[in-house]
């Protein structure tokens, strides 16, 4: 059955990845054809790059703030979580000074009412914790996160899993909810139409040599066209037992993975749970390897005056001037460690720089296409933080410190 879907999803991947190229060998031969009689192509692609006109202004690069969080944790409402309280993963939260925090219990577990379990668990609050109303939308075509300021009608999307596309991106879109797709590659793939989701888990636990092809996949979808926000999850299932008599088949797990592994950071607006969904789907986000690994911020400079315009997950449009883009590490850095700064522009590598952890700042310059999508985004690989509350993720993450999400010109708001 995984095969078979798979190869379902493959496929559209590869319809998207192929289907202009498609289009324009089926234009060009057609035109070849006609100009052996006529000399005039016939064809003219509707979809084809076109000039936009005025995109939407870029918000306020200072009017906001940078919260950290974990958007993927099973608590004891999931069947195959162990001694994972949410008194206790709030608490945790606090020790290691997480902002926000989604608890995804699988919604299937309760049959769909995660308003009467995990919402209504009387531990379901916090005045330090920003706490996300959300569940794991656990299907046989895959799984997903749901993330929301404030409860929804969660069982209309269970309902609804194995439907059509069409009939459940109805449900989503009524419901308002910000949708994601988790661990898009491999067992329990997210099976469905990205046109559904507002954001990807590109980073799923602390294992990053794992998401390789999350990433890849993250890739095909920016450059078909779709503006989505690449973001972590540790997906922990386990705690601490309680004492030693309890512990549970998967306790080592705690220790290797655990809130926070990856951390989402986002800037919002204001400090609450609405500003934060919407960072999450306006993609000013970037994912580190734990709470106290530097983070990786990206802003653009569009007319050389020295002053940054937009930043990640910004979409502006291209002038044919030079942009010069800024990267810079923010936090604790190893000062006489080297960090390697990887750009990616349009799904390729462009350009890699070597920083010190002393100054960990890279400026460079590209222009942007005219006509047509442009996006760039960073990864940074340098030491290992330490992160002494879960000790063995480290080692896990490897030398992955950080990514960005995209800088975007000329993306299609419309989309
Ligand atoms: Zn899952
Ligand atoms: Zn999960």
């Amino acid at each position: 059955m995984f095969i078979r879907r798979s190869l379902y999803t493959l496929t559209i991947l590869l319809i998207l990845c192929t289907g202009r190229a498609v289009g324009q060998t089926q234009g060009q031969s057609s035109g070849q054809t006609q100009g052996q009689t006529s000399g005039q192509p016939t064809h003219s692609n509707p979809w084809a790059p076109m000039d936009l006109g005025q995109l939407p202004p870029v918000a306020s690069l200072s009017d906001g703030v940078w919260l950290k969080g974990e958007l993927h944790m099973h608590s004891r409402h999931s069947n195959d979580a162990s001694n994972n309280s949410i008194a206790k993963i709030i608490a945790f939260c606090n020790t290691v000074g997480i902002d926000y925090l989604c608890i995804t219990d699988h919604d299937n577990h309760v049959g769909g009412d995660v308003a009467h379990n995990t919402w209504a668990d009387p531990e379901f609050k916090s005045d330090s914790v920003l706490l996300l109303y959300g569940a794991e939308w656990t299907t046989t075509r895959g799984h997903g996160n749901v993330f929301s300021a404030r409860p929804y009608d969660h069982q209309r999307l269970y309902d609804v899993r194995d439907q059509r596309d069409i009939v459940i991106g109805a449900v989503v879109k009524e419901l308002g909810v910000h949708l994601s797709a988790n661990h898009p590659s491999g067992k329990d793939h997210f099976g469905f139409s990205y046109d559904m989701v507002k954001s990807i888990e590109v980073w799923n636990s602390a294992i990053w040599s794992k998401n390789a092809n999350a990433m890849m996949i993250w890739d095909d979808m920016l450059s078909s066209g779709r503006k989505l926000t690449g973001r972590g999850g540790s997906d922990a299932h386990h705690g601490v037992p309680d004492s030693p008599d309890k512990t549970a088949k998967n306790t080592y797990q705690r220790y290797a993975n655990y809130a926070g592994t990856p951390t989402t950071w986002v800037f919002a607006t204001s400090r609450t749970s609405q500003a934060v969904v919407d960072a999450l789907t306006n993609g000013r986000v970037c994912v580190s390897a734990n709470p106290y690994a530097p983070r990786v911020e990206f802003y653009a400079d569009l007319d050389q005056d020295g002053k940054m315009d937009m930043m990640m997950g910004d979409n502006a449009k291209a002038t044919g001037k030079a942009v010069t883009f800024h990267v810079q590490l923010t936090g604790k850095t190893v000062p006489d460690s080297s960090y390697t700064v990887n750009v990616v522009k349009n799904g390729d590598p462009f350009a890699t720089y070597r920083v010190r952890g002393s100054q960990p700042v890279v400026e460079f310059t590209d222009t942007p296409v005219v006509l047509g999508r442009t996006y760039y985004r960073i990864e940074v690989e340098g030491p290992p933080t330490a992160y002494p509350q879960v000790p063995q993720s480290p080692a896990l993450a490897g030398n992955m410190v950080g990514l960005s999400n995209p800088i975007y010109f000329n993306f299609d708001p419309n989309f």
